[in-house]
């Protein structure tokens, strides 16, 4: 049996791992610590759950396999300098930004940048972690330890934020899911929605965004695009070369998920524009103990991936899916008194998108 090994061994990957069954294929997350190195048979397939790992002898070994994909992009995109610069480079619009160097002071940043900067971490950051805000007004320095480490972005006057999630095959076919609307709260992702018709008319700007990005890399796999929507443009917050949270709802929502879409493309097999089904959202778990009782919901879809609870941590996501918007309220209706207060927002959101 054809084995995808996936370098990284958290959700991403196991739930690779569950799409790969109807496939046939032999998906084997690995731990970046492990110390016995695995076995590549001829026709294998390397990939990522990850943009960036620690350097060990087992990811040293599967990114420099032959056999490795999209061998040449995870440093152009796990470096948000790198990144930047790529956007910059092919036109698609971004955040205005400036490297934050050794001797960058706050007062050059917002000359360039406003009132209200927002210093990235140039590696690492995820989950809104690796943020460190600057506003003139308080006379925010730039702190020592993010010299020379980050880079600092013009605060954007959001309405909303969209993502999107395609897929490129070897021989550059691209197809695309819908637009995916959503909530951050603090940096992490509360809740999606898709797809949603009042931001359809966005759906070919954001294409030709991500088909040039992945099209300039030769990229093979699922990537993900998180735009702010300003007006009807869009503007690129960030990329990720690998499935994503934000198309979770996929494995309800899409008759080929995101996870599955991401396997095809990597072992070559047919990708195709996904059928979606009904309507979906999509709501993290974040620091939340799973309870049995959302399992009774008859819409909603649970995934919980087994991790020791930690306040602020993604430890499962529910999906709802169905033809009608009104099951889906429904369904959070049912969900809501079964999650802590502090999700009432979000939930809140996700109904107004459902109305
Ligand atoms: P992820 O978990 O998505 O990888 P991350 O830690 O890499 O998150 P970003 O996606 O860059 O961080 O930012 C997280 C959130 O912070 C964004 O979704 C958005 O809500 C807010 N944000 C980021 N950049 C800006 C900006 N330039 N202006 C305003 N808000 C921003
Ligand atoms: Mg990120
Ligand atoms: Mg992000």
């Amino acid at each position: 049996m054809q084995t995808v090994w996936i370098l990284g061994a958290g959700q991403l990957g196991a739930m690779l791992q569950q799409a790969a069954y109807p496939l046939a294929l032999r998906v084997v997350p690995l731990d970046p610590d492990l110390t016995e190195l695995p076995t590549i048979q001829p026709g294998d397939i390397i990939t990522v759950e990850r943009e960036q790992w620690p350097s060990t002898p087992l990811t040293d070994f599967l990114s420099s396999h032959s056999s490795f994909v999209n061998a040449d992009v995870f440093w152009r995109i796990a470096d948000r300098f790198h990144q930047k610069s790529l956007l910059d480079s092919l036109g698609v619009a971004t955040a205005p930004w400036r490297n934050v160097a050794d001797d960058t002071r706050a007062e050059a940043l917002h000359q360039d940048l406003g009132s209200d900067v927002l210093l990235k971490r140039r590696t690492g950051g995820y989950d809104g972690k690796g943020q460190y805000w600057l506003y003139s007004d308080q006379g925010d320095e730039v702190p020592g330890d993010w010299q020379g480490a980050a880079i600092a972005e013009q605060k954007i006057p959001f309405m909303e934020e969209v993502s999107l999630v395609g897929a490129r095959d070897r021989n550059g076919k691209t197809v695309y899911y819908p637009l995916t609307l959503n909530l951050h709260s603090d940096g992490i992702l509360m809740a999606s929605v898709a797809p949603l018709e009042r931001v359809q008319h966005l759906q070919e700007q954001a294409e030709g965004m991500l088909g040039k990005i992945m099209d300039a890399m030769n990229y093979v796999g699922v990537m993900a695009m998180e735009c702010f929507r300003v007006d009807d443009t869009l503007i690129v917050n960030e990329l990720a070369p690998r499935v994503h949270n934000s198309g979770h709802w996929t494995q309800a929502g899409a008759c080929v998920s995101q996870f599955e879409m991401h396997l095809r493309a990597v072992t070559g097999l047919p990708i195709k524009s996904p059928e979606v089904r009904g309507n979906s959202a999509m709501i993290n778990v974040i620091g939340v103990e799973r309870d049995h009782r959302w399992l009774e919901i008859p819409a909603l879809q649970c995934y919980w991936y087994g991790k020791d609870v930690r306040p602020g941590r993604k430890l499962g996501h529910i999906n709802i899916n169905h033809p009608q918007r009104s099951a889906i309220r429904g369904a959070i209706d049912e969900v809501r008194p079964l999650l802590p207060e502090h999700y009432g927002d979000a939930l809140d959101w996700l109904e107004l998108q459902l109305r």
